[in-house]
């Protein structure tokens, strides 16, 4: 499951940077079509007329540039402050977060400048002169394009010499290869959003399914890194008991019993704002999402409703 983007856009200030130049040169290599924008924050030229056009076209397209804000958004309550190495994702899952958040074409965003995001983390973490935590998936999933940019990679070797900052993150996608012979030091923890199989086929478009994931989130565990699983959103539907201990026990299976360190558990119900219900129903009109105002109110006794991932300030 690799993104490979259809269209790449390079901010010109993007080839300054050694990272820059190398993506530059890879894109080319692979003959994918390579383009030029003054600036990354005005992109044109992604196609799409109708919304799910858009949507479609804008999870195709790439856009590399040079990160000028290098102030940090807050992130309350999972970690004190954002770490911002990219934006939007590969995957289509009906229930994003993301989707109320990035526009009709959601592109994905990368930077080249991650020396320059990490010496302001630094300053964060001298400021505060007290443990500070840091979220690298609060606007992104940031593993479908770790393999072009390794951001992460950099980022985990930072935080592995900081002993008063920490970095978590949180992916459905699987390659963590490059990250398993990094001296993290535990600094950073990993962690892995897991469904059904069957909720995984429903709403999860384009994202690896379970299997790989628990792979992956092994992989993670002996490579000991803190590991968690977020088992968001959980969905109540004919069998559900069945199907969530299945995969509690496909987890403790695939782990072993060999206790290794910190393993944590999160569990997230579906609920959603009524913006994101019109997001979602534009670009998947068929969706079949238990999204019914009276029904919520009436059953969990909600007046207000969020997306899964927004109480988490993470969007995977
Ligand atoms: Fe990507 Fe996570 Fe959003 Fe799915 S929920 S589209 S994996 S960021």
């Amino acid at each position: 499951m690799n993104f490979v983007p259809v269209r790449v856009f390079f901010e010109k200030d993007a080839l300054e940077f050694e990272r820059g130049r190398k993506m530059h040169e890879f894109f080319i290599s692979k003959g994918i079509a390579v383009k030029f924008l003054e600036s990354h924050n005005r992109v044109t030229g992604i196609p799409g007329k109708t919304p799910q056009e858009s949507y479609a076209e804008g999870k195709k397209t790439l856009v590399v540039g040079v990160r000028k804000t290098l102030d940090f958004s807050p992130c309350k309550p999972s970690a004190h402050y954002q770490l911002p190495l990219a934006t939007s994702c590969a995957g289509k899952c009906e229930y994003c977060y993301l989707n109320t958040q990035l526009g009709s074409k959601p592109y994905l965003r990368v930077y080249v400048n991650i020396q320059e995001i990490l010496d302001k983390a630094k300053k964060y973490i001298e400021e505060r002169n007290e443990l500070t935590l840091f979220e690298a998936s609060a606007t992104s999933d940031p593993i479908p394009v770790e393999p072009y940019t390794g951001a992460l990679r950099d980022a985990i070797d930072f935080f592995g010499n900081q002993p008063l900052g920490k970095l978590r993150f949180v992916t459905k996608f699987t390659e963590v290869d490059d990250l398993l012979n990094l001296d993290h030091k535990g600094n950073t923890t990993v962690r892995f959003s897991v469904n059904t199989d069957r909720i995984i086929k429903k709403y999860e478009h384009q994202t690896p399914i379970l299997d790989k994931r628990l792979e992956a989130a092994a992989k993670i565990y002996n490579s000991n890194y803190p590991l968690g699983f977020i088992i968001a959103p959980i969905f109540i539907y004919e069998g559900w008991q069945k199907d969530y201990e299945e995969m509690l026990f496909k987890i403790k299976s695939e782990l072993g019993d060999q206790k290794k360190g910190n393993l944590s558990f999160e569990v997230i119900s579906h609920r959603f704002t009524k913006r994101a219900k019109e997001s979602i129903l534009k670009v998947f009109p068929k969706s079949d999402l238990p999204m019914d105002e009276e029904e919520r109110k009436f059953k969990f006794g909600y007046n207000r409703y969020c997306c899964a991932h927004v109480d988490n300030q993470d969007a995977t």
